[in-house]
Protein backbone atom coordinates (compact mmCIF):
# COMPACT_ATOMS: atom_id res chain seq x y z
CA UNK A 1 0.00 0.00 0.00
CA UNK A 2 1.37 3.77 -0.97
CA UNK A 3 2.67 4.85 2.16
CA UNK A 4 3.89 8.74 2.90
CA UNK A 5 6.58 9.16 0.55
CA UNK A 6 4.82 7.21 -2.25
CA UNK A 7 1.67 9.19 -2.22
CA UNK A 8 3.83 12.60 -1.87
CA UNK A 9 5.87 11.71 -4.93
CA UNK A 10 2.68 11.25 -6.63
CA UNK A 11 1.81 14.66 -5.07
CA UNK A 12 5.07 16.56 -6.58
CA UNK A 13 4.93 14.95 -9.90
CA UNK A 14 1.11 15.53 -10.61
CA UNK A 15 1.61 19.13 -9.08
CA UNK A 16 3.12 21.00 -12.27
CA UNK A 17 0.94 18.99 -14.79
CA UNK A 18 -2.72 19.44 -13.44
CA UNK A 19 -3.38 22.73 -12.21
CA UNK A 20 -5.20 25.61 -13.40
CA UNK A 21 -6.47 23.49 -16.60
CA UNK A 22 -10.46 23.56 -16.98
CA UNK A 23 -12.08 19.94 -16.50
CA UNK A 24 -13.56 19.11 -20.01
CA UNK A 25 -14.77 15.66 -18.92
CA UNK A 26 -14.96 13.63 -15.96
CA UNK A 27 -15.96 9.98 -16.20
CA UNK A 28 -16.31 7.21 -13.54
CA UNK A 29 -16.20 3.69 -14.01
CA UNK A 30 -16.46 2.36 -10.79
CA UNK A 31 -18.97 3.81 -9.01
CA UNK A 32 -17.89 2.45 -6.02
CA UNK A 33 -14.74 4.68 -5.74
CA UNK A 34 -17.37 7.51 -5.06
CA UNK A 35 -17.96 7.81 -1.27
CA UNK A 36 -20.75 10.53 -0.99
CA UNK A 37 -21.74 11.66 -3.91
CA UNK A 38 -23.56 10.14 -7.16
CA UNK A 39 -21.89 10.35 -10.22
CA UNK A 40 -23.90 13.04 -11.80
CA UNK A 41 -23.32 15.42 -8.82
CA UNK A 42 -19.52 14.22 -8.55
CA UNK A 43 -19.61 15.25 -12.43
CA UNK A 44 -21.42 18.69 -12.23
CA UNK A 45 -19.46 19.91 -9.53
CA UNK A 46 -16.28 19.68 -11.25
CA UNK A 47 -16.97 20.38 -14.72
CA UNK A 48 -15.70 23.45 -16.36
CA UNK A 49 -13.70 24.19 -12.97
CA UNK A 50 -9.91 23.29 -11.97
CA UNK A 51 -7.45 22.55 -9.71
CA UNK A 52 -6.01 24.95 -7.94
CA UNK A 53 -3.42 23.20 -5.69
CA UNK A 54 -2.87 19.77 -4.35
CA UNK A 55 -1.41 19.05 -1.28
CA UNK A 56 -1.26 15.98 0.75
CA UNK A 57 -2.24 14.83 4.76
CA UNK A 58 -0.79 11.31 5.72
CA UNK A 59 -1.76 9.09 2.89
CA UNK A 60 -4.66 11.34 1.79
CA UNK A 61 -4.46 13.30 -1.39
CA UNK A 62 -6.31 16.55 -1.30
CA UNK A 63 -7.16 18.79 -4.96
CA UNK A 64 -8.35 21.49 -4.27
CA UNK A 65 -11.32 23.15 -6.75
CA UNK A 66 -11.92 25.80 -7.88
CA UNK A 67 -15.57 27.01 -6.55
CA UNK A 68 -14.91 25.98 -3.04
CA UNK A 69 -14.39 22.26 -2.48
CA UNK A 70 -11.99 19.36 -2.14
CA UNK A 71 -11.50 16.46 -4.03
CA UNK A 72 -10.19 14.00 -1.59
CA UNK A 73 -8.27 10.72 -2.92
CA UNK A 74 -6.73 7.75 -1.16
CA UNK A 75 -4.90 5.19 -3.07
CA UNK A 76 -5.29 2.10 -0.56
CA UNK A 77 -4.22 -1.28 -1.89
CA UNK A 78 -3.29 -0.90 -5.94
CA UNK A 79 -4.95 2.67 -6.35
CA UNK A 80 -2.56 4.94 -8.79
CA UNK A 81 -3.03 8.30 -9.84
CA UNK A 82 -1.15 9.01 -13.63
CA UNK A 83 -1.41 11.91 -15.34
CA UNK A 84 -1.27 11.37 -19.55
CA UNK A 85 -0.38 14.33 -21.62
CA UNK A 86 -1.60 12.60 -24.74
CA UNK A 87 -4.83 11.77 -23.78
CA UNK A 88 -5.42 9.23 -26.96
CA UNK A 89 -3.74 6.42 -25.19
CA UNK A 90 -6.22 3.65 -24.56
CA UNK A 91 -7.49 3.28 -21.11
CA UNK A 92 -5.58 0.99 -19.16
CA UNK A 93 -8.05 -2.41 -18.38
CA UNK A 94 -8.45 -1.38 -14.60
CA UNK A 95 -9.14 2.01 -15.14
CA UNK A 96 -11.84 3.79 -12.16
CA UNK A 97 -12.53 7.29 -12.86
CA UNK A 98 -10.86 9.90 -15.52
CA UNK A 99 -10.69 13.73 -14.91
CA UNK A 100 -9.77 14.87 -19.01
CA UNK A 101 -8.61 18.48 -19.66
CA UNK A 102 -9.10 18.21 -22.97
CA UNK A 103 -6.15 18.41 -25.78
CA UNK A 104 -4.53 19.09 -22.32
CA UNK A 105 -3.96 15.79 -21.17
CA UNK A 106 -5.84 13.43 -18.63
CA UNK A 107 -5.29 12.37 -15.07
CA UNK A 108 -6.51 8.47 -14.33
CA UNK A 109 -7.28 6.90 -11.02
CA UNK A 110 -5.63 3.21 -12.31
CA UNK A 111 -6.50 0.46 -9.08
CA UNK A 112 -6.98 -3.00 -9.53
CA UNK A 113 -8.55 -3.99 -6.51
CA UNK A 114 -10.63 -1.18 -6.69
CA UNK A 115 -10.24 -0.24 -2.90
CA UNK A 116 -9.73 3.59 -3.66
CA UNK A 117 -11.79 6.38 -2.80
CA UNK A 118 -12.27 9.79 -3.97
CA UNK A 119 -14.52 12.13 -2.08
CA UNK A 120 -15.75 15.54 -3.13
CA UNK A 121 -16.32 17.95 -0.20
CA UNK A 122 -16.89 21.86 0.56
CA UNK A 123 -13.27 22.89 0.95
CA UNK A 124 -12.00 21.86 4.95
CA UNK A 125 -15.02 19.72 5.70
CA UNK A 126 -13.74 16.61 6.60
CA UNK A 127 -15.94 15.45 8.81
CA UNK A 128 -17.17 12.64 6.88
CA UNK A 129 -13.64 11.36 5.86
CA UNK A 130 -13.21 9.50 8.87
CA UNK A 131 -9.41 8.64 8.22
CA UNK A 132 -9.13 12.37 7.59
CA UNK A 133 -11.06 13.80 10.10
CA UNK A 134 -8.96 12.07 12.71
CA UNK A 135 -5.33 11.75 11.38
CA UNK A 136 -2.32 12.60 13.59
CA UNK A 137 0.92 14.51 13.12
CA UNK A 138 2.25 15.15 9.62
CA UNK A 139 6.15 13.53 10.58
CA UNK A 140 8.03 15.55 8.23
CA UNK A 141 6.38 18.58 9.99
CA UNK A 142 8.61 20.57 13.01
CA UNK A 143 5.48 19.65 15.37
CA UNK A 144 6.68 16.52 15.29
CA UNK A 145 9.84 17.10 17.50
CA UNK A 146 11.59 14.39 19.48
CA UNK A 147 9.50 15.96 22.60
CA UNK A 148 6.34 15.42 20.72
CA UNK A 149 7.20 11.24 20.48
CA UNK A 150 8.15 11.36 24.05
CA UNK A 151 4.85 12.60 25.00
CA UNK A 152 3.35 10.06 22.40
CA UNK A 153 5.58 7.08 24.08
CA UNK A 154 5.00 7.79 27.74
CA UNK A 155 2.63 5.74 29.85
CA UNK A 156 1.66 3.58 26.86
CA UNK A 157 1.97 -0.19 27.08
CA UNK A 158 1.18 -0.86 23.26
CA UNK A 159 3.49 -2.14 21.45
CA UNK A 160 5.97 0.83 19.57
CA UNK A 161 4.94 -0.53 16.25
CA UNK A 162 1.74 -0.56 16.41
CA UNK A 163 1.95 3.35 18.03
CA UNK A 164 4.10 3.81 14.73
CA UNK A 165 1.22 2.18 12.27
CA UNK A 166 -1.32 4.09 14.26
CA UNK A 167 -2.60 7.13 11.80
CA UNK A 168 -4.51 9.20 14.52
CA UNK A 169 -0.93 9.25 16.33
CA UNK A 170 1.41 9.42 12.92
CA UNK A 171 0.11 10.48 10.02
CA UNK A 172 1.28 8.43 7.33
CA UNK A 173 3.78 5.78 8.06
CA UNK A 174 2.84 2.21 7.59
CA UNK A 175 4.35 -1.19 7.50
CA UNK A 176 7.60 -0.58 5.45
CA UNK A 177 8.69 2.77 6.80
CA UNK A 178 7.53 1.76 10.20
CA UNK A 179 9.72 -1.18 9.98
CA UNK A 180 12.59 0.04 8.16
CA UNK A 181 12.74 3.47 11.40
CA UNK A 182 12.77 0.50 13.71
CA UNK A 183 15.80 -1.13 12.30
CA UNK A 184 17.42 1.92 11.84
CA UNK A 185 16.96 2.62 15.49
CA UNK A 186 17.64 -0.44 16.78
CA UNK A 187 14.23 -0.72 18.56
CA UNK A 188 12.21 -4.06 18.26
CA UNK A 189 8.98 -3.63 17.14
CA UNK A 190 7.23 -5.56 19.64
CA UNK A 191 8.84 -3.23 22.66
CA UNK A 192 6.23 -1.49 25.06
CA UNK A 193 6.14 2.11 23.95
CA UNK A 194 6.91 2.77 27.43
CA UNK A 195 9.55 0.68 27.64
CA UNK A 196 12.03 3.20 25.25
CA UNK A 197 14.57 5.55 26.61
CA UNK A 198 14.78 9.22 26.05
CA UNK A 199 17.46 8.31 24.07
CA UNK A 200 15.76 5.46 22.12
CA UNK A 201 12.96 8.01 21.35
CA UNK A 202 15.47 10.55 19.89
CA UNK A 203 16.93 7.98 18.08
CA UNK A 204 13.46 6.69 16.78
CA UNK A 205 12.42 10.05 15.98
CA UNK A 206 15.77 10.83 13.96
CA UNK A 207 15.03 7.54 12.04
CA UNK A 208 11.22 8.11 10.64
CA UNK A 209 12.59 11.35 9.47
CA UNK A 210 15.81 10.05 7.44
CA UNK A 211 13.98 6.73 6.19
CA UNK A 212 10.85 8.93 4.78
CA UNK A 213 13.19 11.98 3.58
CA UNK A 214 15.37 9.33 1.64
CA UNK A 215 12.17 7.37 0.35
CA UNK A 216 11.02 11.24 -1.01
CA UNK A 217 14.31 11.65 -2.82
CA UNK A 218 13.91 8.08 -4.21
CA UNK A 219 10.74 8.28 -5.65
CA UNK A 220 8.84 5.84 -3.24
CA UNK A 221 8.97 1.84 -2.72
CA UNK A 222 7.39 0.19 -5.56
CA UNK A 223 7.28 -3.87 -4.61
CA UNK A 224 4.43 -4.42 -7.61
CA UNK A 225 1.42 -1.95 -8.04
CA UNK A 226 2.87 1.56 -6.72
CA UNK A 227 3.60 4.20 -9.54
CA UNK A 228 4.50 8.33 -9.49
CA UNK A 229 1.74 10.53 -11.22
CA UNK A 230 3.71 9.58 -14.32
CA UNK A 231 3.64 6.05 -14.13
CA UNK A 232 7.09 5.24 -12.76
CA UNK A 233 8.32 2.63 -10.73
CA UNK A 234 10.16 4.14 -7.51
CA UNK A 235 13.31 2.94 -6.44
CA UNK A 236 13.52 2.66 -2.44
CA UNK A 237 12.89 -0.74 -2.93
CA UNK A 238 17.04 -1.08 -3.52
CA UNK A 239 17.60 0.73 -0.35
CA UNK A 240 15.41 -1.05 1.67
CA UNK A 241 17.39 -2.67 4.61
CA UNK A 242 15.28 -5.10 6.22
CA UNK A 243 11.67 -5.03 4.77
CA UNK A 244 10.87 -8.06 2.95
CA UNK A 245 14.33 -10.10 3.55
CA UNK A 246 13.75 -12.88 5.88
CA UNK A 247 16.31 -14.83 5.95
CA UNK A 248 18.90 -12.78 4.55
CA UNK A 249 21.91 -11.20 6.62
CA UNK A 250 21.44 -8.48 8.49
CA UNK A 251 23.26 -5.30 6.69
CA UNK A 252 24.91 -4.17 10.01
CA UNK A 253 25.59 -7.08 11.78
CA UNK A 254 25.23 -10.30 9.43
CA UNK A 255 22.69 -12.24 11.71
CA UNK A 256 19.77 -13.59 9.88
CA UNK A 257 16.83 -11.35 9.75
CA UNK A 258 13.40 -12.88 10.91
CA UNK A 259 10.15 -11.53 10.45
CA UNK A 260 6.88 -11.81 12.92
CA UNK A 261 3.30 -10.98 13.49
CA UNK A 262 3.31 -7.62 15.35
CA UNK A 263 -0.26 -5.69 15.37
CA UNK A 264 -1.51 -7.96 13.06
CA UNK A 265 1.44 -7.00 10.59
CA UNK A 266 3.96 -8.95 9.24
CA UNK A 267 7.28 -7.23 10.85
CA UNK A 268 10.80 -7.44 9.76
CA UNK A 269 13.76 -7.19 12.22
CA UNK A 270 17.08 -8.17 12.71
CA UNK A 271 17.34 -10.19 16.43
CA UNK A 272 20.66 -9.33 17.33
CA UNK A 273 20.34 -5.29 16.84
CA UNK A 274 16.55 -5.27 17.96
CA UNK A 275 16.80 -6.64 21.42
CA UNK A 276 13.34 -7.84 22.74
CA UNK A 277 14.05 -7.42 26.38
CA UNK A 278 16.15 -3.99 26.45
ZN1 LIG B 1 21.75 -6.96 12.93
Amino acid sequence: MPELPEVETVRRSLLPVVLHKPLEAVEVHTTRILQHKTVEEFRELLLGRSFLDLSRRGKYLIFSVEGGWELVAHLRMTGRLIFYSNPSIPWAKHTSAVFSFGSQGELRFEDVRKFGTLDLVPTGQYETIKGLHTLGVEPLSEEFSPEYLLKLLTGRRIKVKALLLDQTKIAGLGNIYADESLFQAAIHPQRSADSLTEEEIERLHGAIRDVLELAIANQGTTLRDYRTGFGQEGSFQNRLQIYGKKGEECPRCGVKLEHRKVAGRTSHFCPACQREQP
